[in-house]
């Protein structure tokens, strides 16, 4: 064992990255930060509790506190007292990144208008695991989260990020994926380059790469199990007629010509002018 000697820690909040599969990813600091803080928050006490026994940290007596989406106002205020107090509060969310798709945001912002001291120990996140093996452009990425269950929300979302000219990441419930590697395909074009990356650094790791077209036929006969992020490239213009005219029918029926086409060709990358005539060529029966 490499770790440092405990050392006492300043007061502050420390937001601790955990792993998001093999326990084995925690860092160091992560350790040494749970093993020091006075007192100890987590979404799911008994998921850092084991986490803790697997590394050989005790608890001790100190307090180990619930912080979760349903008691986040009660306890946020408990949690800035301890630390204005001159209390170490280390948090951890169920798995990877506090704050990213997880609780934390909301305790950070208040710490930081209290003017208290906020730190982190970075560590794992699924989007930055996915992003790194996907095989797509990470110069530039947008973090869409999960995207909403229901249609129309969706719609609109999808709507949004389709011309976005970025990587996009989403994570999604094996329950969903199917669902949502089709809308995405319709909505983005079935040409779009995407991986889905599932139960990342877990026995079952699997990256499955190709259009989003391939990936739906792909993975339309098999019931995917475990944890998802689905890793979609920007658009560069490649949608073949046949993405641009499906898409064109579906937006036209709720748009005009001039404002169809518009749309249409932001978000498959196409020129105007193309999707235009297309449009026009649609309407008058061509
Ligand atoms: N805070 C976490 C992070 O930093 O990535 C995300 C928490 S969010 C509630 C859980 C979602 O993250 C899962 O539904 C899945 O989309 C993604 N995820 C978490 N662990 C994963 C893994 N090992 N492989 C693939 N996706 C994962």
């Amino acid at each position: 064992m490499v770790r440092a000697p405990k050392r006492e820690l300043p007061a502050g909040l420390y937001f601790v990255a955990t792993p998001i599969g093999s326990a084995r990813d925690i860092t160091l600091r992560a350790l040494d930060i749970l093993a020091s803080a006075d007192v100890l928050a987590a979404e799911d006490t008994r998921t850092l509790r084991r986490l803790m026994e697997i590394h050989g940290i005790a608890p001790g007596g100190r307090p180990m506190i619930a912080y979760h989406d349903h008691n986040g106002p009660a306890v946020r205020p408990r949690l800035l007292q301890m630390v204005k107090q001159g209390k170490s509060v280390a948090y951890a969310s169920e798995a990877g990144t506090p704050a990213i798709a997880d609780p934390g945001f909301a305790l950070a912002r208040d710490a930081i208008a209290a003017g208290l001291p906020v730190s982190t120990a970075p560590g794992p996140s699924a989007t930055i695991a996915a992003l790194t093996i996907a095989g797509l452009p990470t110069d530039r990425f947008l973090f869409a989260g999960f995207p909403p269950p229901a249609r129309s929300a969706r719609q609109k979302m999808l709507a949004e990020l389709a011309p976005v000219p970025a990587t996009l990441v989403f994570y999604e419930s094996p329950k969903r994926i199917h669902q949502t590697v089709n809308h995405l395909a319709q909505t983005l074009g079935e040409e779009r380059q995407a991986a889905l990356c599932r139960e990342l650094t877990k026995l079952h790791e699997e990256v499955l790469r190709g259009t989003l077209g391939e990936l739906a036929r792909q993975i339309a006969d098999r019931s995917l199990r475990g944890e998802i992020v689905l890793v979609v490239d920007r658009g560069r213009g490649t949608a073949s007629d046949e993405d641009m005219r499906k898409m064109l029918i579906e937006v036209l029926k709720t748009q005009s010509v001039k404002d169809a086409a518009a749309e249409v060709a932001d978000r498959l990358g196409l020129p105007r002018r193309k999707v235009y005539q297309a449009a026009l060529d649609m309407e008058r029966g061509k």
